[in-house]
């Protein structure tokens, strides 16, 4: 019996409910997916709660759980993912945090939490606030993806139970506090840097110009989601799998890497709704010559379900789909399919939800179930049942033939 290679599909957020306007279907039940219904066809189908029931996943916390880690267990905030994600390597003792570039008035109060939705000249901004110091502090500060950036706080004396800066909406700022005494030091530095971000991005060309043009500034960080380092043993190393993953979003890129997958860049693979989904697709395929698992995820569906744009997810699932009929075109070995998501993010809601997501799992001798197509509904009569996110990649290395015996 020889191992298999496995490709697990992530489309993220694809999860619905049904839409009254749409003959109360989900938008995978009304796009058309020729390849997302053979894999649903060719093997068995189930629901999963990727967390578990009744609570809302983030995307972060659900990519660990669908990699097998507990989230409860492994999860320190998003920080340190978004620092991975960034490339940033984190030593012991360092404080992550995930930030936002924003527009404050002279008297610290947000007036825009995303900075007009700034898309360019954050590297710039980025650069003068990156490297100072701040009492024996070292400040690392990188862009991320539009409006967002990372901090990382490098020194001794450091813990992450500190309170958030950003007020999650227009209005003063908060002042960090420390929820632990040991924190203190830490809540103090972070405010001091809120306050230099703004002292120094204020005068900033790129602002200026921004100021011109009638944009609005970015010219203060708002960090959040304070984390630190958490232990994580590699997906190789439990598993003994080597893993690659195609992903263009900063968060699920630096989740990949914590749980010790390769991140090759893609060109043309965003993480947003013109991503190339085609590159996407031949850069799975070349990958699953050399990587046991090839991990996939594709962001748009979560894009246009927080935008409440039926049509649109439709769209990404239909073009999803194409970029999976590519894959499986192309393989030629029997390969594992995994065919998933991340959470639910319904039109209706605008936001992820804690309606278990479909699920659908073939390989060229795996069991056959009667689910004719991938949806929620058809999904929740499948032989998988309803399983937990953190079982269901445990079940799929066992498809493969990848599991070791327990027992004699
Ligand atoms: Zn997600
Ligand atoms: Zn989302």
């Amino acid at each position: 019996m020889s191992a298999k290679k496995i490709l697990m599909v992530v489309c993220d957020g694809v999860s619905d409910r049904p839409v009254k306007q749409f003959e109360g279907k989900t938008p995978l039940q009304v796009a058309r997916t020729p390849a997302m219904d053979a894999v649903a066809r060719n093997g068995v189908s189930g629901t999963m709660d990727v967390i578990a029931p009744g609570v809302v996943p983030g995307s972060d916390t659900a990519h660990l759980a669908l990699f097998g880690y507990d989230p409860y267990k492994v999860y320190t905030g998003r920080g340190p993912i978004e620092a991975a994600g960034a490339e940033i390597p984190l030593v012991n003792g360092d404080v992550a945090f995930r930030c936002n570039f924003a527009t404050s008035d002279d008297h610290m109060r947000i007036i825009d939490r995303r900075a007009g939705r700034i898309r360019s000249g954050t590297a710039e901004l980025a650069t003068v606030l990156s490297g100072m110091k701040i009492e024996d502090i070292e400040v690392i500060f990188k862009e991320a993806s539009e409006h967002r950036g990372v901090l990382v706080l490098r020194g001794p004396g450091l813990d992450h139970r500190v309170t958030e800066v950003d007020p999650h909406r227009e209005g003063a700022i908060l002042k960090a506090r420390a929820e632990s005494p040991e924190a203190e030091k830490t809540a103090r530095i972070l405010n001091e840097f809120v306050a230099k971000s703004y002292d120094i991005l204020s005068k900033h060309p790129v602002n200026e110009r921004r100021k011109k043009e009638g944009l609005h500034p970015a010219n203060i960080v708002l960090p959040r989601g304070a984390g630190s380092l958490g232990e994580l043993e590699p997906l190789t190393q439990r598993f003994g799998i080597k893993c690659a993953a195609v992903a263009g979003v900063t968060l699920v890129r630096g989740i990949c890497r914590m749980v010790g997958m390769d991140v090759p860049d893609v060109e043309g693979a965003t993480g947003g709704l013109d991503t190339d989904y085609a590159a996407k697709a031949d850069a799975a395929i070349g990958l699953l010559e050399d990587y046991d698992l090839v991990f996939v995820n594709v962001k748009a569906p979560d894009i246009a379900g927080h935008d409440g744009d039926f049509r649109q997810k439709v769209l990404a699932i239909e073009n999803i789909d194409m970029m999976l009929g590519r894959i499986l075109e192309s393989i030629h070995e029997d390969v594992v399919v995994v065919l998933t998501a991340d959470h639910s993010t319904p039109v209706i809601v605008k936001d992820h939800s804690a309606d278990p997501v479909p699920v659908a799992v073939s390989g060229a001798d795996s069991r056959i179930d009667d689910v004719r197509a991938f949806d929620e509904i058809s999904a929740a009569s499948g032989a998988l049942g309803r399983i937990r996110g953190v079982d269901l990649l445990p079940i799929v290395l066992g498809m493969a033939n990848r599991s070791s015996k327990f027992g004699a």
